[in-house]
């Protein structure tokens, strides 16, 4: 009975367009990769796909750091961290990250975990009580949709970046805490949630804002450290989450924060209390990485990516001004994640599968993950692409609307 259930859901996915499926990576994350597709076969691919914004994820100074801490510390940290599995390079993290933010947030104190997922899961179901009102953005990332579900708070949905709803939605609040959720950079879209107009009704409202900057973390401000030097914010309302997975090229997350909320959730956090810790080796190279986001070269990166961005956005915006018939969009984006809306799912996928073929990873996303007739290739550039690798990338992209747009003779 359950696999009658199973399959007739998974046709019912394909029917739509939206089966997803795994490729295999044979080398390092970079912007050339070797991949291993459904078909068996394993090709070059240039990427316009991966998280990895600074290049940091094949940096050697990090794969040294990684076997110079697996020679200190061994393979797995071995427990819970509140057990035995908090080693010093833990606390080392923590202490390099809340020095970071102390511009940011006063008494800023951080707390690690092994993903953002978890730390977006932790903050928002530890700090969601039955007390508390959750006012959380349309747009969201999963992992915050997932943990305001869990939460024992009542939840609000304002609609993206609607200040102004917001502000109606918190002075009709009677709840006794409230808390603003949202993301920094919106990561299928590439804009940023207007942080200091939030923060201004956290101010005027007594409530708190929770900002995931999951993928502002190493790419915005001048020093990489985020949307909060990026706005150049300093409050104690800011709950700050990062992770450690995207531009810090490795893996795990943090929350910084107040440290009064900090040691509340180390006491209530149930998926910090009861998950094992980090290997300690991450943590150790973590160290390395944090000391490369903001020396000179990360300084370099930033602005390397800016000016690819640059070129990407006049790239595209030429070419779909020759193509006003295919109603494809460009989507105003800040940030190196760059959609390119097409609308069907059968014709994202199409698209992308056509890329793919010559030798250009771009993922094609489809709803859930984003509205229905909202289906898009979502490129994302890197620190380590060269301005020919954009421009490859372009000429494909004008190849493929040249062929597709049924209006050019
Ligand atoms: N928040 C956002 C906005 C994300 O895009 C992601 C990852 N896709 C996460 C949180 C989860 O982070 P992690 O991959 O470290 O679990």
């Amino acid at each position: 009975m359950l696999l009658e259930h199973l399959r007739a859901k998974l046709s019912a996915i394909e029917a739509q367009s939206l089966t997803r499926f795994l490729r295999q990576a044979e080398s390092p994350t970079a912007p050339r990769q070797q991949v291993r597709g459904a078909d068996g076969v394993t090709r070059e691919l240039l990427m316009f796909c991966s998280n990895d914004y600074l290049g940091l994820a094949a940096e050697p100074q990090i794969t040294a750091a990684l076997i110079e801490g697996a020679m200190i510390y061994g393979g797995g940290s071995g427990a819970s961290p509140l057990i035995s599995g908090h080693s010093r390079a833990h606390e080392q993290v923590a202490e390099t990250l809340s020095a970071w933010m102390a511009p940011h947030i006063p008494e800023a104190k951080a707390l690690g975990f092994c993903t953002g997922y978890m730390a977006n899961l932790a903050v928002v179901t530890a700090l969601g009580d039955e007390q508390t009102e959750i006012f959380s953005e349309a747009w969201n990332h999963a992992s915050l949709i997932d943990g305001s579900r869990l939460a024992r708070a009542q939840v609000t949905r304002y609609a993206h970046a609607d200040v102004a709803q917001l502000r109606g939605l918190l002075a009709a609040s009677q709840a006794k805490v409230k808390l603003i959720v949202t993301d920094a950079v919106f990561s299928m879209d590439g804009d940023l949630a207007p942080l200091p107009e939030l923060l201004a009704l956290a101010d005027d409202f007594d409530a708190w804002l929770i900002v995931d900057d999951a993928h502002g973390f190493g790419v915005l401000g001048e020093r990489g450290r985020g949307s909060l030097e990026h706005f150049k914010l300093r409050s104690e309302r800011l709950i700050l989450v990062g992770t450690l997975g995207k531009a810090a090229g490795l893996a795990g997350a943090f929350v910084v924060a107040h440290a009064t909320i900090t040691d509340y959730l180390l006491q209530a956090a149930r998926n910090y209390i009861f998950s094992t810790a980090s290997p300690p080796a991450i943590e150790h190279a973590l160290l390395t990485s944090l000391a490369l986001i903001e020396s000179d070269l990360g300084a370099e990166r930033r602005a390397n990516l800016r000016r690819l961005q640059a070129q990407l956005r006049v790239g595209i915006a030429a070419m779909l001004a020759r193509h006003p018939a295919l109603g494809w969009r460009l989507a105003p984006s800040d940030t190196p994640v760059q959609p390119l809306i097409i609308g069907g799912n059968a014709e994202v996928m199409a698209l992308a599968a056509r890329l793919e073929r010559e030798g250009l990873r771009v993922p094609g996303i489809r709803p859930p993950t984003v509205p229905a007739g909202e289906a898009r290739l979502r490129i994302t550039l890197c620190a380590t692409h060269v301005e020919a690798d954009v421009d490859r990338l372009l000429l494909a992209l004008a190849a493929a609307a040249a062929d597709m747009d049924v209006s050019t003779p």
